[in-house]
């Protein structure tokens, strides 16, 4: 792939907030109209051969992180946990009961702070998960896990891997001191270095580390030399997010400085160097906040054309039904979303009674359908076959989209897309502002009333 290319004038002109697109419609749209016994439906359609993705949400952290704005319970006392792995339990054996997809190929730990339970917690909840389902035990089933290096042993690793696990995610964020001082997590280099050491000997075939740019006392050079030590970590993915400070909507962020923060123009410093940077140590840039080096799964799917979006990102098994398990998450099946409730004591209130604790969710109508699949492929691969989307929707792409081709003209006139009568193609220069083009598309986003929700670009 050719290197990215950085123009400022434009990045500026076109830093706009705007979803991530993990799904369309985002989760703004869901309803409380799409009612539990519409995801039983979705569950009881599933058919056998259909393959399952399981994402299982842990909602338990130990400390608070200031720029945190995940649905997450701070808990130092390990007895919450209990209640929280009944429940969830119980979820998984509703779950299996009403459907006939029994085998799963991809089980995603995520939080929260998935290793804020015990190695012996995470057996069991692994072995219910084993008894409803069929887990194959090949290297193609993706087994994954987030880690907070804070609370997890180097030698609970290989602990991991005897359980299945394959692929793990670090949170780091930063590592310099005063930086991780003002965002209340504190932890070291070598916490990071030793547990990698150790998903490498255990034979972990991905590992990802999380970093946040716009945190409170960041400059060009100190976020320079956290890349420097990431180089030497050399991890297969890294992802690396824009921090939105938003006091107005999650109370932690209250906790944060605003005048500590880095300027627009130290930021856009910061970005320009993340991607100089990250390209020399071989990463390659897949899209949004994603970089992989050409070896991993996510570069291959994408160079082959097999790259998708979902709930936890970027994914390369699009043909998975999604099933999320535990408090506020969220399943993607067949033509609908779902999202369980957020609050922990409804969670419980509803599977004490044998319910699924179901919140709200979407029925994904023929236009949404179409313009899903217009906003992935560009996601994805920066190209969109317009005959490709006509031959599969029965429509005309220049009709359908009449007014869509009109708001992308300045973006062609600033060469970062090209559109041909077959094609529209995101030039280099374009990719880095991927989610601005695909807003395009999206027939909600004029209606929002409340832009703020998201974070800019840079
Ligand atoms: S950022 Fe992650 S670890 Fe920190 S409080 Fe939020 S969910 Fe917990």
């Amino acid at each position: 792939m050719k290197t990215l290319e950085w123009d400022e004038n434009l990045l500026k002109k076109y830093n706009v907030s705007g979803p991530r697109y993990t799904s369309y419609p985002t989760a703004l749209e869901f309803s409380t109209d799409y009612q539990a016994s519409d995801y039983l439906q979705s569950l009881k359609d599933l058919q056998p051969d259909q393959t399952l993705s399981l994402y299982i949400h842990i909602p338990f952290c130990q400390n608070i992180c200031y720029y945190c704005a995940c649905n997450k319970i701070i808990t130092k006392d390990k007895t919450s946990a209990l209640a929280y792995i009944e429940n969830i339990t119980k979820e998984i054996s509703i779950i299996a009961h009403h459907t006939q997809a029994k085998t799963v190929r991809q089980i995603h730990w995520g939080g929260g702070t998935p290793t804020y339970l015990s190695i012996q917690q995470i057996a069991h909840i692994m072995s219910v998960i084993r008894k409803h389902f069929i887990v194959p035990e090949e290297d193609n089933t993706e087994i994954s896990i987030e880690v907070d290096p804070r609370t997890l042993a180097p030698s609970d690793v290989s602990r991991l891997a005897e359980l299945g696990f394959n692929r793990m995610s670090l949170g780091v964020q930063d590592f310099d001191l005063k930086v991780q001082q003002s965002i209340n997590r504190v932890q070291s280099f070598e916490s990071s270095q030793e547990l990698i050491l150790a998903a490498r000997k255990a034979n972990f075939q991905s590992i990802n580390i999380d970093l946040i740019y716009g945190l409170p006392f960041q400059t060009k050079q100190t976020f320079d030399a956290t890349l420097e030590k990431i180089s030497q970590l050399s991890a297969d993915r890294i992802s690396i997010f824009n921090y939105a400070h938003l006091p107005h909507r999650f109370k932690p962020q209250r906790r944060i400085n605003s005048k500590e923060l880095p300027s627009p123009i130290t930021k856009l410093k910061i970005f320009e160097s993340i991607i100089s940077r990250l390209q020399s140590y071989g990463y390659l840039y897949i899209g949004m906040d994603h970089f992989a080096k050409p070896q991993d799964e996510l570069a291959i799917a994408q160079k082959n054309h097999q790259l998708h979006r979902n709930f936890q990102g970027y994914t390369t098994h699009p043909e998975y039904q999604l099933i999320g398990i535990g408090v506020s998450s969220i399943s993607a099946i067949g033509d609908s979303y779902h999202q369980n409730v957020r609050d922990i004591k409804s969670y419980y209130e509803a599977l004490e009674k044998n319910e699924l604790p179901s919140w709200r969710g979407a029925q994904i109508s023929r236009d949404d359908k179409i313009r899903r699949s217009v906003i992935f492929e560009l996601i994805c691969h920066f190209q969109l076959d317009k005959q490709a989307i006509e031959k599969n929707f029965q429509i005309d792409f220049d009709t359908y989209f009449c007014n869509e081709l009109k708001l992308l003209e300045p973006f062609v006139t600033d060469q970062l897309l090209q559109l041909t009568p077959t094609n529209i193609e995101v030039t280099i220069k374009g990719r880095l502002l991927i989610r601005t083009i695909c807003m395009v598309f999206d027939a909600y986003f004029n209606e929002m009333l409340n832009i703020s929700s998201y974070s800019k670009i840079i």
